[in-house]
């Protein structure tokens, strides 16, 4: 989601972010509110189209504070929130880590549509004392009232991601003391909602609403995606519990020297062992990694007298874990699009192994298969 998107403002130490296919939402839902706003013609052009503008920002500060509901809770309970991202779909909450306990998921899920529908009371609240004097500032408050009453409601559906699913998980939770159980009927209800949806969309195609029906598939395979993601990594979390980066990291098989040449690192080590990523040590401790985009930056015919130290990436820039660091740490590390992999280093400075996302995750299947 960070991708894409640029950085507006920064809220309680959250970054706010706008993703680009917002701004596509934004001009819809603009053009679609100044039509509804012209649509029994009693006021001007302009004041259709500020109407139509205002009820669009409002409703995206809306979004914005549903999600900040969500991230102030999570923050309160010691999570960490790295940032908001508005996008076509609404708004979310880059949580990094997950509730620890039924409890905390349950006020984390709640305080978004709660907060949804205390806009929408005070919205209709401001409606009720202007609609008298100031009518277009009524209609617009009146329309954010509904709005904000359907966001609350949407997301109560009661399919993961969606709130609705949390609340169902933190409850299935709370009761059978299962998290895994817990996700798998939350994420599966969210599949349910994402398919009715999709077939809802189908079904209004057909009846002739184009757009409409369109824009329902979209949402209910955006939804299925997003239930099905979240349940492999709730499995992927729960076969790393308990387990440290210490008993996954294979002994290196291969390391190399800094004063080794180029051409003999390519036709000793990466081509013999189809690796695309060597340590360089010197008496136990990590040098640096020597990658392949490393030596694709050396023309071959300086291959033979160019040595590993002077073209690898060197230790300090390294990413690098302790080995008993929390395997899931290190898994989220991984997958945060950076690198795949992270050097496994002692305290004193002494090289463990690689950690490499894909052999993490083929061990982990191999353990599974073997019940170890
Ligand atoms: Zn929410």
């Amino acid at each position: 989601m960070e991708r894409h998107s640029i950085r507006i403002l920064t809220l309680f130490g959250i970054a706010i972010r706008l993703h680009v296919s917002w701004l596509f939402i934004f001009v819809l839902l603009t053009w679609t509110f100044v039509a509804h706003f012209s649509r029994d013609g009693r006021w001007s052009n302009e004041i259709c189209w500020l109407a139509g503008v205002a009820t669009s920002v409002l409703f995206f500060v809306s979004v914005l504070l549903h999600e900040l509901a969500h991230s102030v809770v999570a923050m309160d309970q010691g999570m960490r929130v790295r940032n908001i991202v508005l996008f076509i779909f609404g708004g979310v909450a880059e949580i990094t880590e997950e509730p620890r306990s039924a409890g905390t998921e349950f006020v984390m899920a709640i305080a978004g549509p709660m907060m949804s529908f205390a806009i929408a009371a005070s919205a209709w609240g401001f409606w009720w004392l202007a609609r008298g004097p100031f009518e277009a500032a009524a209609a617009v408050a009146l329309h954010l009232a509904k709005i904000n009453m359907i966001l609350g409601i949407f997301n109560l559906i009661p399919g993961f991601p969606l709130d609705g699913g949390r609340v169902l998980r933190s409850m299935i939770w709370g009761a059978t003391r299962d998290v895994l159980l817990a996700t798998r009927w939350a994420t599966r209800a969210g599949m349910g909602v994402g398919f009715l949806f999709m077939a809802l969309g189908v079904w209004q195609f057909i009846g002739g609403s184009l757009f409409n029906g369109l824009w329902m598939v979209f949402i209910g395979w955006f939804l299925a995606g997003a239930a099905q993601s979240a349940y492999s990594r709730a499995r992927l979390r729960e076969s790393v519990r308990d387990r440290t980066v210490r008993q996954v990291t294979a002994p290196p098989a291969d390391v190399v020297s800094p004063e080794a040449d180029l051409a003999s690192l390519i036709y000793g080590h990466i081509l013999s062992r189809h690796a695309r990523l060597v340590a360089v040590v010197e008496n136990g401790g990590l040098r640096g990694v020597i990658t392949l985009d490393r030596i694709r930056a050396v023309p071959q015919r300086l291959w033979p007298s160019t040595r590993v130290g002077e073209v690898m990436l060197p230790a300090s820039e390294v990413r690098a874990i302790h080995p008993e660091t929390d395997l899931w740490t290190a898994v989220e590390l991984m997958g945060d699009g950076e690198t795949d992999w992270l050097a496994v280093v002692e305290s004193d400075g002494r090289f463990v192994g690689i950690l490499d996302r894909e052999n993490v995750l083929q061990q982990l299947e191999v353990r599974s298969q073997l019940g170890v």
